[in-house]
C-alpha cells in the first residue's frame, strides 16, 4: 500500500501516526511551508459536547497512543448575554493553542510523526490518485471535498478574531451570546497564556445576515470584551476566515479516496468544535486501512453528535436578545452546572434529541446555498 495524505493538520496527521503504528508509513503532502504556519488561536475542548469521552487527553493517549497535551484546565466559564450572565465552575475541559506555536496541537501531532512531509506541495489531489494507492482527503477545508463529491452543506459562518494582550485567567473562559454583535452566533475568549488570549466572533452567512457589516459587528465585540474584562485590551495580531463551511459529505470513502477532518464533516455546527472529531476521523481511516475498523461504521458516533449539534444551533438560532438573557439566567444554577460537568450526562445528545424538531422546521428556509 502506498498512502498519501493530503494535508498536514489534525486529521492529517492523527491518520499518519496510527499508520506508523501498524508498520505503514504514508507521505505527507502540505501546502504550507511548515506545520501549523498560519494566524495562532486558542481553542478548547468541552466534554460536555464530546461525551462519552470525557478527557480527551487521556483517551488519545491511553486508546489510541497519542500524547498531547493542553495549555491549561478551563475552570470556569463566564456566559454573557446583552443583559445577564452566568458562571460555570468545575472540570469544564481544556484550553489548547493551534498555528504556529510550538505546542500547537498541529506541532504537538508533528514530533510524533516520522513519514516525510513533503511542504510548499501543490500537487493537486487528481494527481496523487494517480500516484499512490490509496489518497487521505486532510485539507481542512469542506470546499475541497464539495468540488469531488456530494456535500451536503448546513451553514457557512463568517469569522473574524484577534490576540490580545492583556491579563488573564488560563482556565477561565468567556463566551458572549448576543445578537447585537453576533447575530445567531457567539463570540468568545479564549486565554492561552496569563498575558494573550484569543477573540473570536463567529456568525452565520445567512441572507439576512448581510446587511451586517463585519467591522462594525466587530468594533462592538471588541468593545464589549474590553468593558466585561475591565481592560484595555490591545491587538497584536488578527484573523478572518470566510465561508467556513458546516456540513457532511455523503461518502466517507470513495474508491480508494478517504474524507477525513473538516473534509468529512467533522465541525460541529453548534459551537463550531471539531478538533477531536478532526484527530478521530484520521484515526479512523487509518484503522481502516490496516483492515481494523471499518470506516463508515467508525464515523457513526461522530455523524449523530454532527445532528445532535446541528439541532441545537437551529433552535438558539431562534433566540432574539431576550430569550438570549432567560437562557443565560437559567444557566447561572447548580443544576445546569452539575449537568455540564456530569461525566456521567450526555448533554449534547439529550438537548439534540429534544431539539430535533428545529432541523425540519428550519431546513427549507436555511436551504439558501
Ligand atoms: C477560528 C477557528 C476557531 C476554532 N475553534 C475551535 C475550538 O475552540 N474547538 C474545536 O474543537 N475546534 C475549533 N475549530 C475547528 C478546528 O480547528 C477544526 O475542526 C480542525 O482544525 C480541522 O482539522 P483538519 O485536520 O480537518 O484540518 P486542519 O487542522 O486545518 O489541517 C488542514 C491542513 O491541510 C493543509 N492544506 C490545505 N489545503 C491543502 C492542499 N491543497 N494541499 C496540501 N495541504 C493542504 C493546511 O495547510 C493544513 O495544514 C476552530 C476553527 C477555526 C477556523
Amino acid at each position: 500500500m502506498e498512502i498519501a495524505i493530503m494535508g498536514a493538520g489534525l486529521s492529517g496527521l492523527a491518520c499518519a501516526i496510527t499508520l506508523e503504528k501498524y508498520g505503514i508509513k504514508p507521505i505527507l503532502f502540505e501546502k504550507r511551508s511548515r506545520v501549523g504556519d498560519r494566524f495562532v488561536n486558542g481553542e478548547a475542548f468541552l466534554p460536555a459536547l464530546n461525551r462519552p469521552i470525557n478527557d480527551c487527553y487521556a483517551y488519545l493517549a491511553e486508546k489510541h497512543g497519542i500524547n498531547l497535551h493542553p495549555v491549561s484546565n478551563i475552570k470556569k466559564i463566564t456566559l454573557l448575554s446583552e443583559t445577564n450572565k452566568a458562571t460555570l465552575h468545575g472540570h469544564l475541559g481544556f484550553l489548547n493553542i493551534r498555528g504556529r506555536d510550538h505546542d500547537s496541537l498541529e506541532c504537538q501531532l508533528s514530533r510524533q510523526v516520522k513519514s516525510e512531509i513533503n511542504f510548499n506541495s501543490q500537487i493537486p489531489y487528481e494527481t496523487l490518485l494517480q500516484d499512490f494507492t490509496h489518497v487521505v482527503l486532510a485539507t481542512g477545508d469542506a470546499a475541497y471535498t464539495a468540488k469531488i463529491q456530494d456535500f451536503q452543506q448546513d451553514l457557512t459562518v463568517t469569522l473574524k478574531g484577534a490576540t490580545i494582550e492583556g491579563s488573564f485567567d488560563k482556565r477561565h473562559v468567556g463566551i458572549w451570546l448576543n445578537n447585537n454583535f453576533a447575530p445567531q452566533g457567539y463570540g468568545y475568549l479564549l486565554p492561552f497564556s496569563e498575558k494573550e488570549a484569543t477573540i473570536t466572533l463567529g456568525y452565520p452567512d445567512y441572507p439576512h445576515n448581510q446587511r451586517y457589516d463585519l467591522e462594525t459587528l466587530w468594533q462592538k465585540f471588541y468593545r464589549r470584551v474590553c468593558k466585561d474584562l475591565h481592560q484595555e485590551l490591545r491587538i497584536t495580531d488578527n484573523f478572518e476566515v470566510t465561508r467556513y463551511m458546516f456540513g457532511t459529505c455523503r461518502n466517507p470513502r470513495i474508491g480508494n479516496t478517504f474524507f477525513a477532518g473538516n473534509c468529512v464533516g467533522a465541525m460541529m455546527p453548534a459551537f463550531g468544535f471539531g478538533q477531536l472529531a478532526s484527530i478521530l476521523s484520521g484515526i479512523f481511516v487509518a484503522d481502516d486501512l490496516c483492515g481494523l475498523g471499518n470506516y463508515n461504521e467508525s464515523l457513526k458516533p461522530l455523524k449523530q453528535s454532527y445532528r445532535y449539534s446541528l439541532a441545537v444551533r437551529r433552535a438558539m438560532e431562534q433566540l432574539d436578545n431576550h430569550k438570549l438573557d432567560v437562557l443565560v439566567r437559567l444557566c447561572d444554577s447548580e443544576l445546569v452546572n452539575s449537568l455540564i460537568t456530569s461525566q456521567n450526562f450526555n448533554l449534547l445528545k439529550m438537548l439534540g434529541f429534544i431539539l430535533q424538531p428545529y432541523l425540519w422546521k428550519t431546513r427549507q428556509f436555511h436551504n439558501y446555498a
